[in-house]
């Protein structure tokens, strides 16, 4: 990969994240956290750059400790459906360290936990677009396998923040960036109905994948120390834009069908 000209930062955000993506383009995810992430980190070193990386709660895999902190190294199920997403994102933490030790090359690693905000695809398939468009469009709220387990939301601009902070920081990471705020699924669901006044109501349906993770809450306090960082938009605070977002989604559609 060649670039004519200066280039200062090289930031790597590329890959399919949503759950359902790891069985529609599961190679093409490998791929592109392995050797994507190894020709965007040969860009950086050839140009001094410094190169960021987006890595992924999800390199904690259904996590045995609570909250977690970025010294814990996590539990991956190796052969389960998620793999391709969660050992992408560790082999492509470890390319950072390793350009980082054998070349010197500048690299900032950051774990990002479930994120929302307005500008998400209806289709996306996760939670918070999922529940959002259905409770605007009247149909059940899908709770995969109960909606007891919990994530923590963070808001877009609050990641983005955070984001640019580690950027502009000389410290290599990992660093979590993610609202510690920490729910269930069904509260989420909860949440989204009571926003909108939706007749629709929560239903549970089987889990996507067995190894889905049963609790994740991000431990900030590195990004706090490091970066003055923490999250300032609450989730109610938050859905509101989203919201705003996918009925303006919403409408679009159903105008030009
Ligand atoms: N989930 C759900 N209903 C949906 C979509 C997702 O109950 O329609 C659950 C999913 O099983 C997981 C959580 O919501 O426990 C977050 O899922 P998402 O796909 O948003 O991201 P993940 O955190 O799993 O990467």
């Amino acid at each position: 990969l060649h670039i004519a000209g200066d280039i200062d930062y090289v930031i790597n955000m590329a890959c399919p994240a949503s759950p359902v993506d790891f069985d529609r383009v599961p190679l093409e995810i490998m791929r592109t956290c392995a050797v994507g992430s190894q020709m965007l980190l040969e860009l950086a070193r050839a140009h001094m750059a410094v190169y960021l990386q987006a890595s992924t709660s999800e390199v904690y895999g259904d996590p045995e400790i609570h909250p977690q902190r970025e010294d814990y190294c996590g539990n991956v199920n190796i052969a389960g459906p998620r793999a391709v997403y969660d050992e992408g994102k560790r082999y492509a933490e470890t390319l950072c360290h390793t350009y980082h030790r054998h070349h010197g090359t500048p690299v900032r690693i950051v774990r990002i936990f479930n994120t929302y905000g307005p500008r998400m695809r209806p289709d996306d398939g996760r939670v918070v677009s999922n529940f959002c468009m259905q409770a605007l469009t009247g149909e059940p709220l899908t709770l995969y396998g109960g909606g007891e387990q919990t994530r923590s939301f963070c808001y877009c601009e609050d990641l983005i923040d955070g984001i640019f902070r580690l950027l502009h920081s000389d410290f290599t990471g990992p660093c979590n960036i993610g609202n510690p705020a920490e729910i269930t699924v069904r509260e989420l669901a909860e949440t989204i109905l009571e926003l909108t006044g939706s007749g629709s109501e929560p239903v549970i349906v089987p889990a996507l994948h067995a190894d889905d993770p049963k609790r994740r809450r991000p431990d900030i306090t590195r990004a706090r120390e490091l970066l003055g960082w923490e999250p300032k938009v609450s989730l109610r605070e938050g859905l509101k834009p989203t919201l705003e977002w996918f009925r303006f989604v919403f409408n679009d559609t159903a105008t030009t069908e």
